[in-house]
């Protein structure tokens, strides 16, 4: 099946090359993520019993194997740790540069995360960025008596703040 969305891969490549999630609920027991995303919230799961919260959300808590999680908002701003910049031979489908950082959320809480709207050596540490969410190519998901059906997906990346 083609990504669909994706002109260069258009009709050329089979899903296996779509690196984004299966968001739908059929899919993936982590899809209130994506929902969230949606409304423009960055959440992740929280253990009822023992109160751990790390990301990504989690379907069982690694610390204590509680299924008993509830969703919580994080923060959607954070400063900058230390940076990658990918210039030459980024993957098919992305453009250059592919910039990656470390970002610290608050609260002892750092994540990896891809930077967008942003140039070659503009991003240094320190720097804040927050929560940019954007659309990726819908996913096709057959549906009950054979029907296939597009679902819209987002996904989230960081952008500095101007
Ligand atoms: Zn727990």
């Amino acid at each position: 099946m083609p990504v669909p969305g994706v002109p260069i891969l258009e009709g050329l490549y089979p899903s296996t090359l779509d690196l984004y999630p299966f968001e739908a609920k059929e899919f993936n027991r982590i899809h209130p993520f994506y929902e969230n995303l949606k409304q423009k919230r960055f959440t992740t799961t929280r253990c009822k019993k023992c109160g751990s919260a790390p990301f990504p959300p989690r379907v069982v808590c690694p610390k204590c194997n509680s299924e008993d999680l509830e969703w919580v908002d994080l923060p959607t701003e954070g400063k900058v740790l230390d940076i990658t910049e990918e210039v030459a031979g980024v993957p098919l489908g992305f453009e250059s540069p592919l910039i990656h950082a470390r970002i610290d959320l608050g609260e002892g809480r750092k994540l990896i995360s891809r930077v967008i709207n942003c140039k070659e050596g503009q991003l240094k540490e320190g720097d804040t960025v927050r929560l940019a969410v954007f659309e990726i190519p819908p996913m096709i998901v057959e549906k009950k008596g054979g029907v296939m059906e597009e679902v819209e997906r987002t996904f989230f990346a960081f952008e500095p703040i101007k």
